[in-house]
């Protein structure tokens, strides 16, 4: 770990002091900023469908409020984060943990482990002004290590593991002639708007965890014996393009005994707020590869951040497991993007199984869907859900386009 030296640890403004920080719900508000544009009304009801926000009044006594006057964790929020990825003011903003990350950092008696996720590898850049021909996957592992991580993993490697954990429950699925369709879990928004909203549909969830919490478990145990022979503590840490994942780490049914999988989830805006702090100079650095083993990933871990990926991934490793051999990539091609329609479907020959396929991003287009298989007007064996427009490369823990330093 890098000597940080006194660090004047780095708070947003609505966020002053440790005793603010709440443990279960990491999306704040200040209403003082608050310039009644309506984005988050707009974006939180017409397109994700949660409408935790209101608004009462007209004119200059127009105000923006909880739905219903509840607290903001009573609301039905999903933690998409689009709503702040949507407000000019920042009156919306994410939990900040950097300053646990940071702590972490300065501790020499914990080794930090970091895992990034594979959809902020296209935007990790931006943050800190990088040309995207420089914004590579190896600059991004190296920047992590100039922030001083002790070891750089890609959550690829988990991704991995999510697919070969819901392809095998899919086939066992199948087999058992379970209630249908299965829906996949990778994505801490959808989960929370599913068991908030359409909690009947919640037993046909996978039971799989999202691949940043396999990984970090997988981290956990694989490494804690080494780290503790040497008088050290694991911190896991992990940057994700998404807020609903820092409520994630924190689910006590996620923990096992050895505590929690994830300690700390920065946002890819906090990770470019690391780099911007410490004036790493990101266009210099050379090109560096994740650390190994838990570094090494398949392509099917890496089309995870973008809507499809998922149930692509997913059905080639259900093949595999129903044939023994590899289909070739046409017959599992969910890349089909349909902005027109709410969802896409496709049935396809997996290993000569006929699987109803059909994929959602956006929790508009989800209610929608989940609306039209609750009337029986469609059938599906198995459906992708992604909270985020696009899947996570649209995710509300992503640079913020019209400035940075808001969120
Ligand atoms: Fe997070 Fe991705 Fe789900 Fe958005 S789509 S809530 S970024 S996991």
């Amino acid at each position: 770990s890098r000597d940080l030296g006194a660090w004047n640890l780095p708070f947003p403004s609505n966020q002053t002091k440790a005793g603010d920080w709440d443990h279960d719900f990491p999306l704040r508000r200040d209403s003082s900023k608050c310039i009644k544009c309506m984005r988050c009304v707009s974006v939180c009801e017409k397109n994700q469908h949660c409408a935790v926000w209101d608004f009462t009044g007209t004119g200059p006594h127009m105000k923006v409020t909880v739905r219903e006057g509840l607290p903001i964790a009573d609301a039905g929020c999903s933690l998409c984060g689009q709503c702040i990825t949507h407000c000019p003011t920042g009156a919306l903003t994410a939990r900040a943990d950097i300053h646990r990350v940071m702590e972490a950092l300065m501790d020499p008696t914990v080794e930090t482990v970091v895992q990034i996720a594979p959809a902020v590898r296209t935007s990790w850049g931006e943050g800190v002004g990088l040309d995207r021909t420089l914004a590579t996957q190896g600059r991004m592992a190296a920047a992590a290590r100039r922030l001083g991580f002790d070891r750089v993993f890609d959550t690829d490697f988990g991704a991995d593991l999510t697919i070969m954990e819901e392809a095998s429950e899919f086939v066992e699925y199948v087999k058992a002639g379970k209630k249908r369709p299965m829906f996949t879990s990778c994505c801490p928004g959808w989960v929370r708007f599913a068991l908030q909203h359409y909690p009947d549909f919640a037993p046909q969830l996978s039971t799989s965890k999202s691949p940043h919490q396999m990984l970090g478990a997988t981290i956990k145990n694989t490494l804690r014996e080494q780290a503790e022979a040497e008088g050290r503590k694991l911190f896991t840490i992990s940057i994700m393009p998404c807020v609903a994942k820092k409520y994630e780490a924190g689910v006590p049914q996620l923990s096992t005994e050895g505590g929690t999988d994830v300690d700390a989830v920065l946002t890819v805006r906090e990770f470019d707020r690391m780099l911007r702090m410490f004036s790493i100079d990101c266009a210099s650095l050379p090109e560096e590869g994740f650390d190994h083993p838990l570094g090494t990933s398949t392509g099917a871990g890496t089309i995870f951040g973008r809507t499809g990926g998922v149930m692509e991934a997913a059905l080639r490793t259900a093949a595999y497991l129903i044939t023994g051999t590899t289909l070739p990539i046409e017959a599992t091609d969910c890349t089909a993007a349909t902005p027109e329609e709410p969802w896409t479907s496709k049935t396809l020959d997996v290993g000569g199984m006929e699987v109803r396929i059909a994929i959602a991003s956006g929790l508009e287009n989800a209610s929608k869907l989940l609306d039209a298989l609750a009337a029986d007007e469609v059938e599906f064996d198995f459906v992708e859900v992604m909270a985020c427009p696009g899947g996570c490369v649209g995710g509300g823990g992503q640079p913020i386009a019209f400035n940075q330093e808001l969120a």
